[in-house]
Parts: C-alpha cells; structure tokens; sequence
C-alpha cells in the first residue's frame, strides 16, 4: 500500500550534486550549507553523507549546531548568525564551533574574555546586502580589534553575502565583490587568511565570486537558485521527491463547485481526486488552480483551494485512476521549481516547509 504524504530523498543525488560544485568551483573549499534542517531534507542525514567530502559545514544558529557536533560530525561548522550573548558564546565554545562576527556587540563580549585560541572567527562584511556584517569603513578598525582579542584563533576568516546573485543582469553582484576585494586589498591582511563570497547563484553564474572558500546551499539539494532555469537544466539531481496518494475518486458535474469557499467551479462534467495532502504536511497553500501534479506519473491539475490535509485535482487524462494509486507532488518528474512559480514562491520555501507529518524515507545508495 502506498502510504499518504511521504518524502523520498533521493541520496544517490547528493554525491551528484555536490560534483557539480566541483565543476564550478574546483580548488575551493566547500562549506555546505545545511541550516534549516538542510532545508527540510535533515541535517544530520545530509551532513554524514558529506561529511567526509566536504571542508565544513554551515548552520544558521547555535543550536544547530551543536546538534550536528551531538551526532559525531568533527568537521567545522560555522554558525551564520554568531552569537548574541556571552552564554551563547560559551557554547560555540564548548562544542568548537565557528562563530561569524557581524556585530559590534560581539566584538565587545570578545574584548572582555581572557581564554586563549578557543574560537575560529568569520568576520562578516557587508557589501551592500543590508543585513548582516560591518560597513567597508568600519572594517579595518574591527579586524585589528579581533586580532587582538585572545580568545580568537589566527587567522581570521572574512566572508560577504550577495544579495542578488540569482539575477545575472543586476550589476549590484559585481559591485559588492568588488567592493570586498578593493576594502580588503586596502589593509594588511594575515596571509593566510581566507575569504568567502559565493552561495550557490555565486557559484553557478559569478566565477569571480569564487574564492579560498564556497557556501552552496540550495544547489546541494538539487535545485535551481534562478527563477528562469530548473536544477534539471543546470545538471542537478533533486533529493527531495514528496509523494502521497489519491484517497477518493468521484465525478462531479458541471456546475458543481469544489473545496473551501466554493471558489472553484466545474465548466464540464468532471472526474475528481482528492490526494491526501495539504498545507499542514507543508504543500503551499497559495498554489494556484492549475498546479500540476502527477497522479500514476502523469500530469493533472490543481482545482478548488488547498485545504490542511486535501488537495482536489482533476484527473482529465487519468480518469481511470482509483483511491490508493501514486500521487507525486514534486521532485523527480516535476521541478520543484515549476511548483514554487505557480505557488508565488521559491523553491526554498517549499522544501525547508515540509512538515514533521511527512514521513522521510531515504533511496539510493549514498555513493560519496
Ligand atoms: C543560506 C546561506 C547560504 C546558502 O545559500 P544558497 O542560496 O542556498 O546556496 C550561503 N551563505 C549564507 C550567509 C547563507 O545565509
């Protein structure tokens, strides 16, 4: 029997993919970004796959990190958004994580520590994204106070975000990488100190934006950073697949409407299926009448409104199709990205909302 909202990960497709970083990337080191539970495909599964092939790893908080270090992974982890407060700080400590320095109030809770060496430093500069990091003017006063601050280990990594890398025609990416090379070329590095830019759109469409050390994340998974290209077409391999199946067929007829608010209503006699998932296994409520889904491996379309465990498609073609047959929601045989565009979403958003409902089963064998 096919069980109702499942994901299959796809691990074959994580060696693959991660090839394809070498491709682009091909003397850097490779922190894989595995935040968010590895965007919904789970961190601790993703992380052990890669970890003997990667160079490190990165996570968004504090907490996620010390989960990774819980289950065995020895490589270095870098936590994105640092720390706010001593008591955090003591816990990157305890469990040797790296810390990314974006704050005054961080360089102040270091200048008051007296440990020596204890903790690798990213220092976060900002080029124009806007959220995390110093300003280029405030850069050389902040590095030289981290270089005197005991509790740091030598050297000091520096590293920027790109705020629109996924757009091969904005300027704004050339810029802040020049902006990084130029403030960083005006003062007095450590030699070998290492720097970091590229996410994975940096990777993919900005060679210049590769340097001693890369940050993939989405690509990892499988899918496109761009809205205009799937992972499919740039080489990639998908990991998650989710899949559920039709629970009920029936005809309706014209006239008839469908779902929450009646907000669909049926121009012709219909065949009906209604497939046992919904937006609290984390299948976007806003995707659109017209969505496809494949039911038996073929295409039909969304109808009526995504209710919280349902959604209703009609099966045109597959009118034969009965309660219990395969139903496909995204992945393999349809781009997760063809999803997000008819959802107004990215394709981020839909594989990090996968739900604890959906029950995870690997696939493959892990080739790494
Ligand atoms: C999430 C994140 C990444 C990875 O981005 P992708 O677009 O998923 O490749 C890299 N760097 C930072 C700072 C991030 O927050």
């Amino acid at each position: 029997m096919i069980p109702a909202a499942y994901a299959v990960l796809n691990m074959a497709a994580v060696a693959h993919n991660l090839q394809k970083v070498r491709e682009y990337a091909p003397d850097a080191k490779i922190m894989a970004v595995i935040k968010a539970n590895a965007y919904g495909h789970g961190a601790l599964r993703i992380a052990h796959t890669l970890a003997a092939e990667v160079d490190g790893f990165a996570v968004a908080r504090v907490d996620e990190g010390v989960r990774l270090r819980n289950s065995g992974v020895q490589k270095r982890i870098a936590v994105l958004e640092g720390f706010t407060c001593a008591e955090e700080l003591d816990k990157l400590l305890a469990y040797q994580l790296d810390a990314v320095v974006h704050s005054f109030a961080q360089l102040a809770i270091f200048e008051t520590r007296t440990e020596r060496e204890e903790i690798a430093v990213w220092l976060k500069f900002d080029t124009g994204m806007n959220r995390l990091g110093f300003k280029a003017g405030e850069l050389q006063d902040v590095y030289s106070r981290l270089m005197c601050c005991s509790i740091i280990k030598q050297p000091i990594n520096l590293m920027t975000h790109l705020a629109n890398a996924d757009d091969k025609h904005d300027d704004m990416t050339l810029k802040q990488i020049t902006l990084f090379n130029d403030t960083l070329a005006s003062f007095k590095l450590e030699p070998n100190s290492e720097r970091s830019i590229a996410n994975s759109a940096g990777i993919l469409a900005w060679q210049q934006a590769v340097t001693e050390w890369v940050r993939p994340g989405i690509m990892l998974y499988g899918i496109s950073p761009f809205a205009e290209l799937t992972g499919e077409q740039l080489g990639l391999k998908p990991i998650m697949s989710l899949h559920s199946r039709l629970i009920a067929v029936k005809r309706i007829a014209k006239g008839d409407t469908v779902g929450y608010g009646g907000s669909w209503r049926c121009e012709q006699d219909t065949t009906l299926g209604v497939v046992a998932i919904g937006y609290a296994d984390g299948y976007p409520r806003y995707a659109r009448v017209g969505t496809p889904v494949l039911v038996n491996g073929q295409r039909v379309s969304l109808i009526g409104r995504v209710s919280m465990d349902m959604i209703t498609v009609d099966l045109g073609s597959q009118s034969n199709a009965k309660a219990g047959d395969a139903v496909t929601l995204w992945g393999e045989g349809l781009p997760v990205e063809e999803i997000a565009l008819c959802a107004n979403t990215i394709p981020y958003t839909l594989v990090c909302g996968v739900t604890q409902r959906v029950k995870q089963i690997e696939s493959g064998v892990k080739q790494l």
